[in-house]
């Protein structure tokens, strides 16, 4: 090769670098167990005394007694969260962050990557988490339940994508290019998005979920969720 090419070649590598070139323009988070340590659901079903009863209906969703979206509403109709059960969520969400969420959300801004949370859990609390994660509402997309004029639940809003099979990757799959794509997750539909994004990586820090584990191209299960930039 010419010396004349190689100066050539050797400047453009330069210009790129400078230039931050990302392989992702957007990386998606999910929520319970991956952004933070915790299961919102859980929490809240601890907290107004219903934890008992929700395991059992997860148990008779899990075993194919109950399908999973009579599961998913009859979980709600049992914890019936109030708005102040939500916020009191959110502050939770918090205080278990992952090791490395913040850090890793704050780096990937830096990088001028869009950074959002798509989330099967609950709007309000995720909007808390998001907030102090620096992120605008408008990148945090989780479920809306329904509440009266005092705050308390009414049922879960009819309709909404997330409420359908393979809601994340719908969702996904509407508003992200594929090939510029990210996703982060630790449960089964997490899993589901792999076919819509670019790199799927499960997240096992928090819970190893064998099935994501065994079928995920990659996964990893450092607690620390830093170690995601080896993928960016
Ligand atoms: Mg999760």
């Amino acid at each position: 090769m010419a010396p004349s090419t190689t100066r050539t070649l050797s400047h453009l590598g330069a210009f790129f670098m400078d230039t931050k070139t990302n392989l992702y323009d957007t990386i998606v988070f999910d929520c319970d167990s991956t952004l933070v340590t915790i299961e919102g659901a859980d929490e809240l079903a601890k907290k107004n005394g219903v934890y008992k009863k929700v395991t059992e209906l997860t148990q008779r969703a899990m075993n194919g007694q109950l399908d999973f979206n009579t599961a998913f509403k009859e979980r709600w109709d049992l914890i019936k969260p109030t708005i102040r059960d939500l916020e009191w969520l959110g502050e939770q969400y918090i205080n278990n962050i992952t090791l490395g969420a913040k850090e890793m959300v704050a780096e990937c801004m830096e990088r001028g990557i869009e950074v959002f949370i798509i989330s099967g859990g609950i709007k309000q609390p995720c909007d808390i988490l998001g907030e102090y994660l620096g992120l605008p509402k408008e990148n945090v997309l989780a479920l809306n339940l329904l509440f009266n004029e005092n705050g308390n639940y009414i049922g879960i809003q009819p309709g909404q994508t997330l409420l359908e099979d393979n809601g994340k990757a719908r969702i996904i799959n509407k508003l992200f290019n594929k090939e510029r794509t990210l996703f982060v997750g630790d449960g089964c539909t997490d899993l589901s998005v792999e076919a819509f994004v670019e790199t799927f990586v499960g997240f096992g820090g928090n819970v190893c979920r064998k099935e994501v584990e065994s079928n995920a191209k990659f996964y990893v299960h450092s607690n620390d969720l830093l170690t995601i930039l080896k993928f960016i």
